[in-house]
């Protein structure tokens, strides 16, 4: 017996969990459950996360947590949950397989079955974002090795499990050389230790496209947050309907499993909601707590349902479809189908689908960090880098030099376009001429100088070398 943490969620949430509820407990699932509140209600209440205090004790005693999906208010102030919960759990990778099933389903992509695992902590969702001109705001992409390593590892691990032949990573390395870069290095490190799993990386646009147009190229895919976002929803739409797929969160600690669509407000309490993407996200939670065969025994019923022609609304196909249900309708005859298999479609075997043991992550030993320079940013409205670069000049001592100016990344001094389009927002970046090190007190001095000076400076970045290896990006141009 598990005890496991459950939210019924908003709009259609209650609905869909009551059917998957019910599947779950005929098939034989072993489960004592605990439920909260999240979502609208507590955010309406004035409680801006979405979550009350003592639901987190329930969430964190118990560790295992099935969520139907939530109403994020509209307007200013009210944090996503889902995002929330996902960080605060340590919850790094999102697993989402998307499959076919057609001819049952329809869909442009029959062959198509592949599973998305999406890095879920970082990168751009880390939420650090400021304006600083009257015209530049900027977004923080943190990409860390743990992060990658943990992801990635994840991704191996499970394609090994699965028993799938293929692990595909996509990234904008190209462009992003130190975020991505570090995403694409690490892939490459770990593909090594799993030489019978074929490994390939793919540039984000045209793996991006390939996906859309041949899904069937793919076996695993594993992304930085951002893409695997955008992407698993893509794949998801592509089977046939994003009202379809389920989806695992799964930390060191905690997991949650929920459907990847929304708690569409627009058809709550009408009883016609498809509990499908629920109902796998429920079967992913049976396999990660170890009741395998229960998994199997739902996941066959609800193939030889589809099978069966038994479709809610949103999949119901005149002349494919044999009856058109609803949620709880939907909901009986997967039961009724217990212990059947479909016959068309291949079944599925659950033997070896239990939660991954995955070493923890061991930090490495530092590298010698060496400090090479400054990125000094300045708000300054005027427009030509040369006279910018001369009121920098002021700046230099007998240690330091202006090398570079560039304005959104493209180097527009020394020898800038006069084409160049420029904002409000400038780097200058600050260097010993003689290859020395920079010292930190240089950094203070600079920035003594140009507050005197009535320069803007609205932040520095340290530029470093790791190991002798240059950690920074030349300017565009450079
Ligand atoms: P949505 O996924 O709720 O709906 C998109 C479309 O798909 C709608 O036409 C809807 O009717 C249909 N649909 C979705 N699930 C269905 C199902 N199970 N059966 C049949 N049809 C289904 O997306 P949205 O309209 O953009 O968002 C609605 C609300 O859900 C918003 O408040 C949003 O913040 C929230 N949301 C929550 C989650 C979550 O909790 N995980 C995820 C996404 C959106």
């Amino acid at each position: 017996m598990t005890t496991i943490t459950v939210a019924k969620g908003d709009g259609i949430g209650p609905e869909i969990m009551e059917a998957t509820l019910e599947v779950i407990l005929a098939a034989g699932a072993q489960l004592r459950i605990e439920e909260i509140e999240v979502g609208e209600k507590v955010y309406l209440a004035g409680n801006t996360s979405g979550i009350a205090a003592s639901a987190w004790d329930t969430i964190r005693r118990n560790k295992v947590f099935l969520k139907a999906p939530i109403t994020t208010p509209q307007g200013g102030g009210y944090k996503s949950l889902n995002v929330t919960t996902r960080k605060f759990l340590g919850l790094y990778s999102n697993v989402r397989p998307c499959r076919s099933l057609h001819p049952y389903v329809s869909t442009k992509h029959p062959e198509m079955d592949l599973v998305i695992v999406r890095e879920n902590e970082e990168d751009l969702y880390a939420g650090i974002e400021h304006q600083q001109t009257d015209e530049v705001v900027q977004c923080l992409k943190l990409i860390s090795r743990p992060g990658c390593e943990k992801i990635v590892r994840y991704a191996f691990e499970y394609a090994k499990q699965q028993g799938r032949r293929k692990v595909t990573c996509f990234t904008k390395d190209n462009i992003m050389k130190q975020t991505d870069g570090l995403f694409h290095q690490v892939f490459e490190e770990i593909a090594k230790e799993y030489p019978e799993i074929e490994n390939e990386h793919w540039i984000i646009d045209i793996g991006a496209a390939k996906l859309a147009d041949t899904p069937e190229l793919f076996d695993v895919i594993v992304m930085p947050n951002l893409y695997g976002d955008v992407l698993s929803d893509v794949a998801a739409q592509i089977t046939g309907s994003v009202g379809m797929a389920g989806s695992a969160n799964i930390g060191e600690e905690c997991a949650m499993f929920e459907a990847i669509h929304g708690s569409a407000p627009r058809r709550a309490g009408q009883n016609v909601a498809n509990p499908s993407g629920l109902l796998q996200g429920a079967i992913m939670m049976l396999n990660h707590i170890g009741q395998t065969a229960v998994a199997e025994k739902v996941q066959n019923a609800w193939l030889k349902t589809l099978e069966d022609g038994t479709h809610t609304y949103d999949i119901y196909k005149e002349g494919v479809s044999s009856r058109k249900v609803g949620t709880k309708e939907f909901a009986r005859a997967v039961i009724a189908n217990l212990g059947k298999k479909p016959s068309v479609l291949k079944p599925v075997s659950y033997a070896n689908s239990a939660a991954l043991a995955l070493p923890r992550y061991k930090r490495r030993l530092s590298a010698e960090k060496v400090l090479e320079g400054v990125d000094l940013f300045v708000h300054w409205p005027g427009a030509e880098a040369d006279d910018l670069a001369n009121e920098l000049r002021a700046l230099e001592t007998k240690e330091v030099k202006l090398s570079m100016i560039t304005n959104r990344g493209i180097k527009v001094w020394p020898d800038g376009f006069k084409e160049t389009f420029c904002t409000d927002h400038w780097r200058c970046r600050f260097q010993p001429g003689n290859g020395t090190p920079m010292t930190k007190e240089a950094i203070i001095e600079l920035l003594t100088k140009a507050h005197t000076k009535g320069i803007d400076s609205i932040k520095t970045e340290n530029l470093y070398s790791f190991n002798g290896k240059q950690a920074y990006s030349l300017g565009q141009g450079q």
